[in-house]
């Protein structure tokens, strides 16, 4: 089922959802099962599955000249969203990017998913490989998530790329993207970025997961901007519980957000990592209470990999 209906036959009930990453190559799938079971009896109408794409890895070689090497470190995400729909009938939800990917490839994954009986897709941009300052399309790919959303409807709309096909099927997509109420790290402001998210709307976004945020009052102006906007879409919050001091750091650094100083004191004062995530649990509950409140149809959990916490938020809050 869309991502839109499940929301719609909530009636206004908040769900419960989440996002799990695709193993590192060489583990064994049981370990993402391992991390969804504990989650299942909070019923999430859907489970989402991040796409990683390629890495560029420097060998030296005996003449001290440098190999580069390609390598995918999480392969995987179809694979596991075939396996999740197939283990627990719950909607599962591949991320797809622009990075990566020429036009084709695109086409061709998303024939896969169609294949499969995959409805929802979320559309991204991803970011620069880790050796380049700007993100960088294939030569035959989409340089922003609005073309990738574009191509998506195209192909709802039956349009392949090659337009010598006749009597193509169509695909049904319910199309998910990024938003960010802090403003993404490239953006020059708040409102430009919000222009940019009008674009992906236009072209066809169905509903919008956004960044992860530690003040909520951050996603309810944003929220309350977007609205006055004119977007109508749901904004489905994304949550993600501290869980290691090392993150104070990592965690602005890496997605560009502000943590609240009530927070950082609060982490700052714990002995050890298994306090942090206790304070890093009880701050999200606190979160989820007011969002669930505030009649917020979905709380989407950033898992990283490890549930136990989410298990413990979920338990208090759903
Ligand atoms: P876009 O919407 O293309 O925006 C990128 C930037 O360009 C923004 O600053 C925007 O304002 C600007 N912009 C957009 N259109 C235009 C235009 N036409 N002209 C000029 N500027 C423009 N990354 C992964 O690699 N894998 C994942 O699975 C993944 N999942 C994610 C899930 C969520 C919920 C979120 C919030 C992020 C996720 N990301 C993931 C990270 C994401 O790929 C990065 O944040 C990326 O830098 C931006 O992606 P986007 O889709 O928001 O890009």
């Amino acid at each position: 089922m869309k991502v839109t209906d499940h929301i719609k036959n909530a009636n206004g009930k908040t769900q419960f959802s989440f996002e799990i990453l695709p193993p590192l190559k060489g583990e064994h799938l049981q370990s993402i099962f391992d991390n969804i079971d504990p989650l299942m009896e909070f019923n999430p109408p859907f489970i989402d599955v991040t796409y990683h794409r390629e890495e560029y890895i420097y060998k030296e070689l005996e003449n001290g000249l440098l190999k580069k090497k390609i390598v995918k470190k999480r392969p995987g995400t179809v694979g596991i969203c075939a396996a999740i729909q197939n283990k627990y009938q719950v909607d599962a939800i591949p991320h797809i990017l622009c990075g990566g990917f020429t036009t084709e490839d695109t086409e061709n994954f998303l024939i896969d998913l169609d294949f499969l009986g995959i409805q929802n897709v979320m559309a991204l941009r991803g970011d620069p490989v880790k050796s380049e300052t700007y993100f960088k399309p294939d030569k035959e790919g989409h340089a922003y998530a609005s073309d990738l959303v574009n191509q998506i409807q195209e192909l709802n709309l039956g349009n392949y790329l090659d337009d010598e096909l006749l009597n193509t099927s169509k695909t049904d997509f319910c199309i998910g993207v990024a938003a960010y109420p802090e403003k993404h790290a490239e953006a020059p402001s708040l409102d430009s970025d919000i222009y940019f998210l009008k674009k992906k709307i236009k072209k066809g976004a169905n509903y919008i997961v956004t960044q992860m945020f530690f003040d909520n009052q951050k996603y309810f102006d944003f929220v309350k901007k977007c609205r006055n906007e004119g977007i109508t879409i749901p904004i489905i919050p994304g949550l993600k519980p501290i869980a290691t001091k090392k993150q104070l750091n990592l965690i602005p650094h890496r997605f560009k957000v502000d943590l609240p100083d009530e927070l950082i004191h609060e982490v700052l004062n714990c002995k050890n990592n298994e306090q942090v995530r206790q304070v890093g649990v009880e701050w999200c509950v606190n979160q989820s209470k007011e969002l669930k409140k505030a009649g917020i149809p979905v709380l989407h959990y950033y898992s990283m990999g490890r549930s136990d916490n989410i298990r413990s938020i979920a338990s208090q809050i759903f």
